[in-house]
């Protein structure tokens, strides 16, 4: 066998990493023939095997639990579907649209939202044609100011076809901002490279990077030095964060991610409560217990460090902000404030002091 550790795509290859027992291969096997498995060595370093608890573990390593599909889970949970007008193209805001020209990943988490529609078994990357088609409809909408790369894990794609998307985008005036949703710097730091950071740029958009992760210790050393490439190729980023339960469901966890996020310069955006995603119930929390777990960084995590926790309504009726319980309108016009300690305030004051 060569030396260069490779990707970890089925149930044996995991046994034989020392990631799960032998005795569970053929269980595994099963899952892995439903919803697709990667766990490249980036990630598969950063598991502790002596941990049957462990948090990067649990993100990426099958489960016999995803077998268990419950009666509210969606196969299109954030009903991408019912917003697509043209292949690759999800457009449910006036003023932005998902281009998702690819369907892979680096590494396949186990509570992706769009699980029935990544990996190799499933819908595959745009063809030429499907590519031009959602290019046309995006330079056909003036309306459209931001484009939202995903997919599937965008920076996969060589960095000579995010140059020739880029190079179309720049003929857009009315685009103004490019984002990419990517695991790639934490699951696969080497492909961030001075050739792909020029294909972005090539756009000559505002160009955001939204790095997905959940967990402190998936900022490794190369991870951090591949943020901090794409910073210092003028690349601003943002975070995105899954509420996990087993993974970062506790408010230290979740803080210490917040911070490792800015120490990276790397400003905390979103943060999902868990999607209905088929076979992912073992790591969802209900929304008193996420609200519980946000609302104790309030006052604890500096302003920089607060992420908005959001819920994509099931069916694609957008995302809306779970703690805006904070201020809620009353009858009488007046609000109700509650404020970091769980205190009720009533604004404006009956009567105001200076
Ligand atoms: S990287 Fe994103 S799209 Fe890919 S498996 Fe993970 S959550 Fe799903």
């Amino acid at each position: 066998m060569s030396g260069k550790p490779q990707t970890l795509r089925h149930a044996a290859d995991l046994a034989r990493a020392g990631l799960v027992d032998v005795a569970q291969v053929p269980d595994l096997e099963r899952v892995a023939a439903r919803y697709a498995v990667a766990v490249p060595p980036a990630l598969a370093d950063l598991i502790d095997r002596s941990d049957p608890l462990d948090p990067i573990a649990r993100q990426f390593i099958p489960q016999t639990e995803e077998l268990d599909q419950r009666p509210e889970e969606l196969l299109d949970p954030i009903g991408d579907g019912a917003h697509s007008p043209v292949e690759g193209i999800v457009h449910r805001y006036p003023d932005r649209v998902l281009l998702k020209a690819v369907h892979t990943c680096p590494v396949y988490c186990r509570f992706c939202f769009r699980r029935e529609v990544v990996g190799p078994g499933g819908m595959g990357s745009l063809t030429a044609n499907e590519l031009e088609s959602a290019l046309a409809y995006i330079a056909a909408h003036p309306a459209i100011w931001e484009v939202i790369l995903t997919g599937g894990d965008p920076l996969i794609l060589s960095p000579r076809r995010l140059s020739e998307i880029s190079k179309r985008l720049a003929a857009m005036d009315h685009v103004k901002v490019l984002r990419l949703h990517t695991r790639v710097p934490v699951a696969q730091p080497e492909l961030i490279d001075e050739e792909l950071l020029a294909a972005l740029k090539e756009s000559g958009k505002a160009v955001y990077i939204a790095l997905h992760a959940n967990h402190a210790r998936e900022f490794s050393k190369s991870a951090r030095l591949a943020c901090a490439r794409i910073l210092e190729s003028g690349i601003a980023m943002v975070s995105q964060t899954v509420l996990l339960r087993g993974v970062n469901d506790d408010p230290d966890t979740l803080a210490t991610l917040m911070r490792t996020f800015v120490e990276n310069q790397i400003k905390p955006y979103y943060l999902h409560h868990p999607d209905l995603a088929p076979g992912t119930s073992h790591f969802r929390l209900t929304i008193e217990e996420g609200l519980a777990i946000v609302g104790a960084l309030r006052g604890r995590l500096s302003g920089l460090c607060q992420p908005t926790y959001v819920l994509d309504i099931p069916g694609g009726y957008g995302k809306v902000p779970i703690d805006s319980h904070y201020v809620v309108r009353r009858l009488d016009g007046s609000y109700k404030v509650t404020d970091p300690e769980g205190r009720d305030h009533r604004y404006p004051p009956r009567r105001p002091t200076r």
